[in-house]
C-alpha cells in the first residue's frame, strides 16, 4: 500500500488534534507515516499516541535547530522523506504555518498543491469549500505528489492501530534555515483557553458586542462552555479583540463541533472561516441578518440579555 505522509502538528511534546485527523484522513490514500520534527526527545513522546490514530511508520528529525526555526526545517524533512518514500499523497494541517509549509514544499517537489481540503477521498480527490463556502468542489492533483492541507475540525479522527516503526531522518545543514529563528514564546490573553483552530467549541463576538469592556460576556460564556473565543474582524478592527482570535477569510479557519456567534452580521468573509462548523447557534437582534442563514439555531434577541442566561444554564448543568 503507498505511503501517505502526515506532518505532526506537536509542540513540546504534545500531538494537537489536528494531527489525528490528519491521521485518519490520510487512511483513505493509504498507510499513513507520520513525520515529527521537533528538539531530540520529541518523538519518544508523541510516537504511542500517533501509533494509537494508525501510523505505520514514525520518521523522525529531530535536532537541536529544529526546535528554535520555523517552516524551513519541517520543509526539509518532508522533502527529504518524500524523496525516499514517494507518497501517494503529503498532509500538512491548514493552519498559517501548514499552509507555508504546503506552499514551499510543493515547489520543491514539483507536485500539485490542494489547499484548505475538508475532505480527502480515496481516488486521490479532495473537497473544498470555496468562495466563502458558496461553493463546494472536487478538486485532484494532475502531476507530482499532491501537497494537501487539510482543514483543522474538518475529519473526525478515528483511532486505528499502527506499529509507528520508527525511521530518522537526517535534516540537511542548510544555512538559510538558520535565517528565521524564534527567539522568544509569549502567552496570549486567553492562555488557559483552547486554541482557537483545536477547540471543539468557539464562542465569536462581533461588532454587536460594542466595546472590549463588554467583551466580557463572550468570554464567560465561552468559559462556561470550555470554548476558546473567536471574534469577526469588526470586532478586532474596532479594538474590542487581539488580532489573533479573528476568524474568517483574513483571520482563522475554525470548524468546530458547536460554533456560536454573538452579535456577528455572517459576512461572506466571516463565513469563510467558519462555516464548515457542525452546529452553529447565532444571536443576533437583527431578524434578517445573514448569519441566520446558515445557522442550525438562531436566537433574535440582545446578546446581552440572551448570553448570561445561556451561561448561567450551561454553569448550573455543569455543577
Ligand atoms: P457587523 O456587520 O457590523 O454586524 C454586527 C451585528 O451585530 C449586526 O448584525 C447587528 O444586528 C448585531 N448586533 C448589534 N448589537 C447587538 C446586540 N446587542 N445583540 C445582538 N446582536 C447585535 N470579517 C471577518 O469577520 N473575518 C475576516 O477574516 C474578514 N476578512 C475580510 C477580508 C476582506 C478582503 C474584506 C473586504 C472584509 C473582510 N471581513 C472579514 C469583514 C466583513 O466583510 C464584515 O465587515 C465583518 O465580518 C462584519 O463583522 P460583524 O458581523 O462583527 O459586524
Amino acid at each position: 500500500m503507498a505511503e501517505v505522509l502526515v506532518l505532526v502538528d506537536q509542540v513540546d511534546g504534545e500531538v494537537k488534534k489536528v494531527t489525528y485527523e490528519l491521521l485518519t484522513a490520510a487512511r483513505a490514500l493509504g498507510e499513513p507515516s507520520a513525520v515529527v520534527v521537533g528538539a531530540p526527545g520529541t518523538a519518544g513522546k508523541v510516537k504511542d499516541s500517533l501509533a494509537s490514530y494508525g501510523a505505520a511508520k514514525v520518521y523522525v528529525a529531530e535536532s537541536d535547530d529544529a526546535a528554535g526555526y520555523l517552516v524551513t526545517p519541517k520543509v526539509d524533512a518532508l522533502a527529504t522523506v518524500a524523496g525516499q518514500a514517494s507518497p501517494a499523497a503529503v498532509l500538512v494541517p491548514a493552519t498559517s504555518e501548514g499552509k507555508e509549509i504546503a506552499g514551499r514544499l510543493a515547489i520543491r517537489l514539483g507536485g500539485g498543491l490542494l489547499v484548505d481540503a475538508v475532505g480527502v477521498n480515496a481516488d486521490g480527490s479532495v473537497d473544498q469549500s470555496i468562495f466563502g463556502g458558496a461553493f463546494s468542489v472536487k478538486a485532484k492533483a494532475s502531476q507530482g505528489t499532491p501537497i494537501i492541507s487539510v482543514r483543522p475540525g474538518a475529519v473526525e479522527a478515528e483511532q486505528a492501530e499502527g506499529a509507528a516503526a520508527e525511521e530518522s531522518v537526517s535534516l540537511p545543514a542548510v544555512d538559510a534555515a538558520k535565517a528565521a529563528k524564534i527567539t522568544g514564546v509569549e502567552p496570549v490573553v486567553g492562555g488557559d483557553r483552547p486554541e482557537l483552530t483545536e477547540a471543539s467549541i468557539v464562542v465569536s463576538g462581533g461588532r454587536g458586542v460594542g466595546s472590549a469592556e463588554k467583551f466580557e460576556v463572550v468570554e464567560k460564556l465561552a468559559d462556561a462552555l470550555g470554548a476558546a473565543v473567536g471574534a469577526s474582524r469588526a470586532a478586532v478592527d474596532s479594538g474590542y479583540y487581539p488580532a489573533q482570535f479573528q476568524v474568517g477569510q483574513t483571520g482563522k479557519t475554525v470548524s468546530p463541533q458547536l460554533y456560536v456567534a454573538l452579535g456577528i452580521s455572517g459576512a461572506i468573509q466571516h463565513r469563510a472561516g467558519m462555516q464548515t462548523s457542525k452546529t452553529i447557534v447565532a444571536v443576533n437582534k437583527d431578524p434578517e441578518a445573514p448569519i441566520f442563514e446558515i445557522a442550525d439555531f438562531g436566537v433574535v434577541g440582545d446578546l446581552f440579555n440572551v448570553a448570561p442566561q445561556l451561561t448561567e444554564e450551561v454553569s448550573k448543568r455543569k455543577g
